[in-house]
């Protein structure tokens, strides 16, 4: 054996219990260095060389890092995930934002659950029907650091007069409060750390006690192809209280495994895909142009490979 097998199960333990926050010493730069956490016996890593450290510190509920890379542009990682890069982000804030958007005929009021760098909430901004956006992180420090050091993400959308900032836990904005929403987007961290509870039961049927009778809601869903029991859990508490649960993807280069899935439900919406023509007549009520979304990549981003539909539970397809 078995010095090799014990050579390489030492190398394993070695890398699991490296910090997701890593320097490289031996490097001429320093990298930060991202593991995915739940294997931790057989690590992924993916690198990205800090060209210069814009913040690194903690805040009451993660640690946050922004910094510079030279091919991602700045970055944020939370509890060492990357959230969101100035060269990708479009692809993420989009596709959360303009799939249940466009999918409503006439969104006013529109919730954003975290978003803490402003990129939900400038998408959100550009739908002229919109009246009200309120947007609740958890993080005033996310939000304070991304609109000093990640200024492009909310390129001034704090400032516009729509938007009402709420720092609190969403789960408990969501049960207290008592105005009502056309659709709620949850731009989210992941299930693990305080954005944990934004993927329960719980938080979903309060969701659903303040949409409107035509609202949706949409969520970031992870990777499938890392992680997709993810899939499996929000639809199981997804789908106790709305009748129409499903599934989007779009590429995402900086996120670990690249290939993410948004979840969408409503009471009211049994087909998402909505067809190109209708999708083109709602796009004129946005402004600017966009550098991912289309109305055709919206249908097609709902047609899912085979991998990623075994985590739907099949009562899905009844
Ligand atoms: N695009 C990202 C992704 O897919 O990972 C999400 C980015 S956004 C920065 C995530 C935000 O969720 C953070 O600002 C964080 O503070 C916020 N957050 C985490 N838990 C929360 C909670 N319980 N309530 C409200 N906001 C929360």
């Amino acid at each position: 054996m078995n010095i090799i097998k014990a050579l390489m199960t030492i190398c394993m333990i070695t890398a699991a219990i490296t910090p997701a926050v890593s320097y490289a010493e031996e490097q001429t730069q320093p990298y930060f260095q991202e593991i995915d956490p739940r294997e931790p016996l057989d690590p992924w890593m993916q690198s990205f060389a800090i060209t210069e450290k814009l913040y690194e510190g903690k805040s009451d509920f993660q640690d946050i890092l922004i910094f510079e890379n030279s091919r991602f542009g700045r970055m944020l990682a939370l509890d060492g995930v990357v959230q969101t890069t100035e060269a990708d982000e479009f692809i993420y804030h989009e596709m959360i934002v303009h799939v249940p958007m466009l999918t409503h005929p006439e969104p006013k009021k529109v919730l954003i659950i975290g978003g803490g760098d402003g990129g939900s909430l400038r998408e959100v901004l550009r739908h002229k029907t919109v009246e009200q956006v309120t947007m609740v992180d958890l993080d005033g420090q996310v939000v304070d650091l991304c609109k000093k050091w990640l200024p492009n993400h909310s390129s001034g959308a704090f400032d516009d007069q729509r938007v009402k900032l709420v720092i609190q836990d969403g789960t408990q904005f969501v049960k207290e409060t008592q105005d009502t929403f056309d659709v709620i987007i949850c731009d989210t961290t992941d299930p693990i750390g305080p954005g944990k509870v934004l993927f329960s039961s719980e938080f979903y049927a309060d969701c659903k006690k303040i949409l409107n009778p035509e609202g949706l809601i949409s969520m970031q869903n992870g990777i499938p192809f890392t992680n997709g029991l993810e899939i499996t859990s929000v639809f199981a508490n997804i789908a106790h209280e709305f009748k129409h649960v499903s599934f989007y993807v779009a590429p995402v280069p900086s996120y670990l495994g690249g290939y993410l899935a948004f979840g969408i439900a409503s009471e009211k919406y049994s087909n998402y895909a909505l067809s190109s023509k209708k999708l083109s007549k709602r796009l004129h009520s946005v402004k600017g142009s966009m550098r991912y979304y289309n109305p055709k990549i919206h249908k097609a981003s709902f047609a899912l490979p085979e991998y990623v539909n075994q985590y739907i539970p099949k009562i899905k397809k009844k």
